[in-house]
């Protein structure tokens, strides 16, 4: 049995999560979830929106699978508990990978993109603050280390190794930002040469923007730091079909959290039409991870059996489709035999 924190979150959370958990139980995968609260959902509960006992089960199963979680916009509210729980287990490495279904028509055939995005460093490194009492005037530390970028490099490198991919781009501002995202880049340079098997290259970050939305099958396995890569797997998503496809793992030496790219989507909470694909992908994601190989083998066939068929999918993926949530996750059980 491995156990599981189990973090429903908020908005659409809980009703894709609900979804996901009943397919991997129905997998045959072991799994003995622990559920937990944190974000809005906790803070309404328990007056804090990271109660110890999330910390206290996470402390002991080093694993969790997490719905997203609302976080204020702007100044008012708590700190991102994403962000606070990637820097707690030092999930260092997100990755995001956005491929085309054949049954969801996009713009672009071939795109098989993984963004592999430094997860602790960088612009989100919560280092804000305002400098004047007036609150006139406000700063952001941006924090790069050569230990955080040799990891995160080396990560996506490797991944590209033990994956069977071809290339690596480092997406950067180094023309701009000379130190921070220099260094970055310097530490890309040296690592490059001991992967020789696997192409390098690299992009400034506006520019690989653009070839993206061009000739996105120009792109492979993508390294960047932590702003660049929450973006990049926006846009990544876009391009397969949207939000509701692209899972995320968060792995750390010690500890790794699965979860969907997207949020907690208020404009669609409570209406039934949260595609639970997103997050039950990052429930395969987590199943390899944990090795358990057939049930996220068993789980992917059938996902794909049933986006590719395109109808019982949530209206994100066909807008003449009347199926829901619930629904979408009936059908995925069904596909599983
Ligand atoms: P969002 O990802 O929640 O939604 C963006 C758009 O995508 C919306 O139109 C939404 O309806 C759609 N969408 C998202 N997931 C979908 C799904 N499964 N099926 C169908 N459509 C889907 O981004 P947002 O609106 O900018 O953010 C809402 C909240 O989520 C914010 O509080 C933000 O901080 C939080 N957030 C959390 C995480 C996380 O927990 N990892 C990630 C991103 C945003």
């Amino acid at each position: 049995m491995h156990a599981v924190t189990l973090i429903k979150g908020d908005g659409i959370g809980p009703s894709i999560m609900d979804e996901a958990v009943k397919i991997i139980n129905a997998s045959g995968a072991k799994i003995q979830w622990e559920e937990a609260y944190a974000g809005m959902a906790a803070f309404e509960k328990f007056g804090t929106p990271l109660p110890d006992e999330t910390m206290e089960s996470i402390d002991k199963t080093r694993l969790a699978f997490k719905g997203p979680l609302t976080t204020g916009v702007g100044g008012t509210g708590f700190r991102s508990i994403n962000v606070a729980l990637r820097q707690k287990y030092d999930l260092y490495a997100n990755v995001r990978p956005a491929k085309n279904w054949p049954g969801v028509k996009t713009r672009f055939d071939n795109v098989d993109i993984v963004i592999v995005r430094e997860n602790t460093e960088g612009l989100y490194a919560g280092l804000e603050h305002y400098l004047t009492p007036k609150k006139d005037i406000a700063e952001s530390l941006a924090v790069v280390t050569r230990a955080g970028s040799e990891r995160i490099i080396e990560y996506a490198f490797k991944y590209a190794q033990d994956n069977h991919r071809k290339k690596v781009t480092v997406c950067h501002k180094a023309n701009i930002l000379k130190y921070t995202q220099g260094l970055f880049l310097d530490v890309a340079r040296e690592i490059a040469p001991k992967y020789p098997d696997i192409q390098y290259d690299e992009k400034i970050i506006d520019a690989a923007c653009m070839h993206m939305v061009m000739d996105p099958t120009q792109f492979d396995v993508i390294v960047c730091t932590n702003m660049f890569g929450d973006i990049l797997s926006d846009l990544t998503a876009g391009l397969v079909g949207g939000l509701g496809l692209i899972p995320g793992a968060n792995i750390g030496n010690d500890a790794a959290l699965f979860e969907a790219v997207h949020g907690s989507a208020p404009d669609i909470t409570g209406k039934n039409l949260a595609n639970p694909t997103a997050v039950i992908m990052a429930g395969v994601m987590m199943l390899n991870h944990l090795g358990e190989h057939d049930a996220a083998d068993k789980i992917q066939k059938a996902v794909e059996k049933v986006v590719n068929e395109g109808t019982f999918v949530t209206p994100d993926l066909n807008p003449q489709s009347k199926c829901g949530t619930v629904e979408m996750g009936d059908a995925i059980v069904k596909a599983m035999g």
